[in-house]
């Protein structure tokens, strides 16, 4: 069962820095092209430790359906 809660970035803030694909542990941060982190939903969980260690707290963490209706 997929988790209530998904881990958003705001890429205009992201820095590319790396530190929240090293903090996740279900590994659903990447990087492509080296630039700004992106968020596999089907393997993040909602935790939040993303979020906590971002240095520029461009990561929030909001419901599934908010983030189907900001693709929509
Ligand atoms: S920790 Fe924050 S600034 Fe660094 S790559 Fe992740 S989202 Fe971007
Ligand atoms: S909320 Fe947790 S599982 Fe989801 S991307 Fe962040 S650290 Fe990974």
């Amino acid at each position: 069962m997929k988790s209530k809660n998904i881990a958003t970035v705001n890429k205009s803030v992201c820095v590319s820095c790396g530190a929240c694909l090293d903090a996740c542990p279900m590994s659903a941060i990447s990087t492509p092209d080296g630039c700004y982190a992106k968020v596999n939903e089907d393997l993040c969980v909602g935790c939040g430790k993303c979020s906590r260690i971002c240095p520029t707290g461009c990561i929030s963490i909001i419901k599934r359906e908010e983030q189907q209706n900001e693709e929509n």
